[in-house]
């Protein structure tokens, strides 16, 4: 897996790289996050979750059969939404309730 940041929709404003236990994302000369080792992310995917500005990419690994499937999220408080593009651009959307999310 791998995460891609779009340098046209990164607005610059550093949460994911506050949130990358890695420390993985930094600051380009423009003020856009950028990844140094995309290869060094292991896919926590706390990035994706906090860029509200759907701008990251979270590209499912061979492993699981990723062939160019990837992840984004839109953030509608509490409601964040998982879309999942598949290979054939199909896209399939997950919803969580933020504030629910912690009751099993
Ligand atoms: S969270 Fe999104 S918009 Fe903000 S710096 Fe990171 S990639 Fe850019
Ligand atoms: S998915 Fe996790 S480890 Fe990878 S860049 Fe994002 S926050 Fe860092």
């Amino acid at each position: 897996m791998s995460i891609r940041i779009d340098p046209e929709k990164c607005t610059g404003c550093g949460k994911c790289r506050q949130v990358c236990p890695g420390s993985l994302i930094y600051k380009d000369e423009k003020n856009k996050s950028c990844m140094k080792y995309p290869r060094d992310c292991w896919g926590c995917t706390a990035c994706v979750k906090e860029c509200r500005f759907e701008a990251i990419r979270y590209y499912l690994g061979a492993d699981i059969g990723g062939k160019g499937a990837y992840l984004y999220t839109k953030q509608d408080e509490p409601f964040l939404h998982w879309h999942i593009v598949k290979p054939n651009k199909e896209e399939k959307i997950i919803t969580v309730n933020q504030q629910e999310s912690n009751n099993y």
